[in-house]
Formats: structure tokens, C-alpha cells, sequence
């Protein structure tokens, strides 16, 4: 009979020091142990990452991003070499490989490269060796420039969630399962909120919604590569031994009209132009600009105009705000706009959940929660699966504490007799 084989991916929290790289070892051990093949992908140690950012930062404020690529793959070189080093002490045969031995090629866009094909030829040929095979996250070689000129490149933040959504579906790999320092997802962070639970189960659309409005349990990009390719996505925590929550296709997702989750992301500013002119292409020399200086803009609202000139209120993440503001600094005089205001002291939560577009009553229903709460709505914006609201960051707690109440979050009958109808049925 063919052995499973499994893909393992340990972030960074998992092999931050020696004792938890051991720890790591460990557990990778007893897993081939019981016979599975194991490919393991590795986020650097602890915030190595941050750590080699500000090295860099301390040398030039602008460092080539070229070079900056080849310094952040290291600190995947590290930990992959380490853990490797660990199964040998453990009489386990291992091999760690970069991301250009691992076979993955992307394109070249350096800091945010996305993979453009995986040939795992290295891989295999390791795993017939009987080795388990350890690959550094995060990274991979541009292709299209041709062989001598190819470069190695970082996937962006996060990014090791990626390599091994990606190597799962290359290998097309019995299990991908992530190791984190949390025990799954839940319907709601559990340091805000006592009373979250975990998931046993949450569909593609519904996770890739929580993450994209601030869950930061996975890489967006990880839960798209798996959703596209069909790869059970298996979180779960690396510190204790429990059933972590499934990503998959979730089959009663029709039947099931309920609120999955809340999110929250406090790395997000509130931005707004005072009285721009009410003119056709006013929106258009706003955003361009932004899009060239490749800020994201999220949340936008206009208000209606009155004596010629409108108020326009949009969302940029934290971090951006002072690029956003030199941006839009001659935009204003430009447009002849009274002037630009910003607020960072703001936050978006969200409820998430598939069956919400064909469910009504769930966006009046957060609306009247957060007003009971004395919580005010400053923007609103909405998808298919999920309805965000933009508050002061001071409310957070409360309207998180609020919200899972009203949708009855906390509550383990609902939610799980429809999970575990859902793994029945699939
Ligand atoms: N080490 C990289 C980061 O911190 C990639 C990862 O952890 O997935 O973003
Ligand atoms: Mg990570």
C-alpha cells in the first residue's frame, strides 16, 4: 500500500527557540513513525523576519528590493536547516531545502511574488530516499528571466502558508495541515471575546472572507491556492494535541443561515477629503494616484453633495496613512478640495457567513445590535458572504462582545449539529 503523504507547515511561533524546534522534531518524528511520507515547510523563527527588515532599515531607508528578498529567505533558510538538524538527533533521515531546490518557481515581483508553478521533482526524489523533506517557506525563484538570470523571491507576509498550500496541491497530498499557535478558527478572536468557540468546519468563501477582514490565522492567498485546487486545509495548534478546524468545500452551507464568525483589523485609517468639487472624474483623480502608489483602498463613501462640493470618506490600511497623505496632499490643492483629515483611531468588524446573501434582516440586525451597544457606524460595506462596519477602535470590545451575542455565536448547538451534518455529508 502507497504510505499517506502529509504536508506540515510550522510557523514561526512553533520553532522560535531551540526547545520548540525540538518540540517540532518531535512531533514530525512520531508522525512518520506511524508511516506517513512528510514534507514540512517552515516559517522563520519567532519574528526573525521583523528582525531582518529593521537590519535592513538600519541601513538604507529604501533597500533594493532585490537584496531585501535574498536577505528575508534567509531566516526560512535558518529554521528549515534547523529542524532538519533536529531529526537527525532524533535518527530521523531529513533534508531541508530552499524554495528554488523545493521546485518553486514565481514571478518577479520582489516581497510579493506569487507562485507561478510548482515542479516538485527535488521533493520526490528526497522522499524516495526515505528522507523527510523540510522546505523553507516563503520564497521561491522567478522564472522568467530564464535559469542564469533567475532570482530568488519572498511570497509577502505570511507567506509560508502558501508553499504549503502549494506543494499539498502539487503533490497532490493525502493531508496540508498548518500548525499554529492558536488550537483553529473561531467565531470570534478569543482574547476579545471569552465566549468564542472553535470551529470544527468553515468553508473556503467564509475563511478567505475572515482573513481578508483581519483573522490573521492564514495567508489570504493560502485559503484562495486551496479553495481553487480542492486542498482540505487542516489548522491546528502545534503547542497541545486537539482536533484543529477543517478549511474545505462546505456542502451545507445553503442550509445553514447563520453568522459563522466575526472579525476585527485595527490596521486601518479612516481618510476624508472635505469638500471636493461634485464634478464627473473627481473619484478618478482621487484613486488613481492611490492605485499607482499601490495603497489599498477599502471602505468608500460619498456623501451627497450639496452647494457643489461633497465630502469623501474612504479607508487605507494604518500603516499606509502617511503615504496616503503625501499622495493626496497635491490632489487637494489640485481639486481645489478644502483639505484631507485622517483618523487612526478607528477599526472595522464584521459578520461573515455564506448563507448571509440569501438570509435577509442580518445587516439590520448588526445595525440594531451596535446601536443597543451605544456603538456608532461611521462607514458600512458589504460582499456576498459577509457586512463590516467601521467604528471607533475604543468600541472594539463592546462590539465584538455584542455582536457574537446577538448572532448567537456562542451557543455550540446550532453551529456544530450543522458541522458535523456537513463532514456526514462530505
Ligand atoms: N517569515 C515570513 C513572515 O513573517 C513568512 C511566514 O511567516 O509565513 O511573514
Ligand atoms: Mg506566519
Amino acid at each position: 500500500m502507497e504510505r499517506p503523504l502529509v504536508v506540515q507547515k510550522f510557523g514561526g511561533s512553533s520553532v522560535a527557540n531551540a526547545d520548540r524546534i525540538r518540540r517540532v522534531a518531535r512531533r514530525i518524528a512520531r508522525e512518520r513513525a506511524a508511516g506517513s511520507d512528510l514534507v514540512v515547510v517552515v516559517s522563520a523563527m519567532g519574528d526573525t523576519t521583523d528582525e531582518l527588515l529593521s537590519l535592513a532599515h538600519g541601513i538604507t531607508d529604501e533597500p533594493d528590493a532585490r537584496e531585501l528578498d535574498m536577505l528575508l529567505a534567509t531566516g526560512e533558510h535558518q529554521s528549515a536547516t534547523l529542524v532538519s538538524m533536529a531529526l537527525h538527533a532524533l535518527h530521523v533521515d531529513a533534508i531541508s531545502l530552499t524554495g528554488p531546490q523545493a521546485g518553486i518557481t514565481t514571478d518577479g515581483r520582489f516581497g510579493r511574488a506569487r507562485i507561478a508553478n510548482v515542479e516538485p521533482r527535488r521533493i520526490r526524489a528526497e522522499l524516495e530516499r526515505g528522507n523527510v523533506v523540510i522546505v523553507a517557506g516563503f520564497q521561491g525563484q522567478s522564472a522568467s528571466a530564464g535559469a542564469e538570470l533567475s532570482e530568488i523571491t519572498t511570497l509577502g507576509r505570511g507567506g509560508s502558508d502558501t508553499t504549503a498550500v502549494a506543494l499539498a496541491a502539487a503533490l497532490k497530498a493525502d493531508r496540508c495541515q498548518v500548525f499554529t499557535d492558536v488550537k483553529g478558527i473561531y467565531t470570534a478572536d478569543p482574547r476579545l471575546v471569552p465566549t468564542a468557540r472553535q470551529l470544527p468546519v468553515i468553508g473556503y468563501e467564509e475563511m478567505l472572507e475572515l482573513a481578508h477582514q483581519g483573522a490573521q490565522v492564514m495567508q489570504v492567498r493560502a485559503v484562495e491556492l486551496g479553495w481553487v485546487n480542492d486542498v482540505v486545509i487542516e489548522v491546528l495548534s502545534s503547542f497541545e494535541d486537539a482536533p484543529g478546524t477543517l478549511i474545505r468545500e462546505d456542502p451545507l452551507v445553503e442550509q445553514r443561515n447563520k453568522v459563522r464568525g466575526l472579525a476585527h483589523d485595527r490596521n486601518v485609517a479612516k481618510v476624508t477629503l472635505v469638500a471636493v468639487p461634485d464634478r464627473p472624474g473627481v473619484a478618478r483623480t482621487v484613486f488613481d494616484p492611490l492605485a499607482e502608489a499601490g495603497i489599498n483602498v477599502d471602505m468608500i463613501v460619498q456623501n451627497v453633495g450639496h452647494g457643489g462640493t461633497t465630502d469623501m470618506s474612504f479607508t487605507v490600511p494604518r500603516a499606509e496613512l502617511g503615504r496616503a497623505k503625501k499622495v493626496l496632499d497635491p490632489v487637494v490643492r489640485e481639486l481645489g478640495a478644502r483639505e484631507v483629515t485622517t483618523d487612526a483611531s478607528v477599526a472595522k468588524v464584521s459578520i461573515v457567513g455564506a448563507g448571509l446573501h440569501n438570509a435577509p434582516g442580518y445587516a439590520a440586525r448588526m445595525f440594531g445590535t451596535l446601536a443597543d451597544a451605544g456603538v456608532n457606524i461611521e462607514m458600512i460595506s458589504t460582499s456576498e458572504v459577509r457586512i463590516t462596519c467601521m467604528i471607533a477602535e475604543d468600541e472594539l470590545a463592546t462590539a465584538l462582545a455584542a455582536l457574537h451575542g446577538a448572532f448567537e455565536l456562542a451557543r455550540p448547538d446550532a453551529v456544530d449539529a450543522a458541522a458535523a451534518g456537513g463532514l456526514a455529508a462530505g
